[in-house]
């Protein structure tokens, strides 16, 4: 059982740990081309990666990525890049060099946010995730989603907006696809847009 208040980040992490207990299997099995994308970080996220010597980029002093991105001939990251592959994937083990530090939006996969055509942010489930595809044919769906909202549910006001801050700071820029991303929606980030319209 997730803590009835999420507030922090630590407790978020440990919380998607419990409910992604034993995930690895499938991931080590997973042939999708794994961890591509942009890895985006919170503020708070920066410091230890940066002590680690994780390549970062900031665009518009108001977003930082893990640096995955090609280059153009210019010399500047190629924001276009669709699924750039991460840095701090191993091309041989294919593991994380980084996985205990990993950020926030890698320890919430295959849960995410996405965007609806109407700017709705909504929790989704990402369906292409071997994960969720063998939790679809063991009939387990509908328990990992119960799970995965009482922990959505408990994330305090405060984390909950600078969690889908970010994202939407990130979203403007990116070139995540509409419809090409197959995911199912858990739930509207409602609580996020009462606290910005007010
Ligand atoms: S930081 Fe690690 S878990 Fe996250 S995308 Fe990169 S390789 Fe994957």
């Amino acid at each position: 059982m997730p803590p009835l208040e999420i507030s922090t980040l630590p407790e978020l992490e440990a919380a998607l740990d419990e409910l992604y207990q034993g995930i690895e299997r499938d991931c080590w099995e997973c042939k999708d081309p794994d961890c591509m994308g942009f890895v985006w970080l919170l503020k708070q996220e920066m410091e230890k990666l940066y002590e680690l010597g994780v390549p970062l980029l900031e665009v518009n002093d108001e977003i930082t990525f893990i640096h995955s991105f090609p280059l153009t001939a210019e010399g500047k990251p190629n924001f276009a890049a669709r699924y750039p592959p991460c840095s701090q994937l191993c091309a041989d083990s294919r593991r994380c060099n980084i996985y205990k530090d990993r950020p926030l939006a890698c320890h919430l996969y295959p849960l995410g946010f996405e965007t609806k055509a109407d700017g709705t942010i909504v929790w989704a489930v990402h369906l292409d995730c071997l994960y969720i595809r063998r939790m679809e044919e063991r009939g387990l769906t509908p328990d990992f989603e119960s799970r995965a909202l009482s922990i959505i549910n408990s994330i305090t006001p405060q984390l909950l907006e600078e969690i889908v801050a970010t994202y939407r700071a990130v979203d403007a820029i990116s070139c995540f696809p509409y419809g090409e991303n197959s995911y199912s929606t858990l739930q509207e980030v409602y609580r996020v847009k009462m606290q910005t319209r007010s």
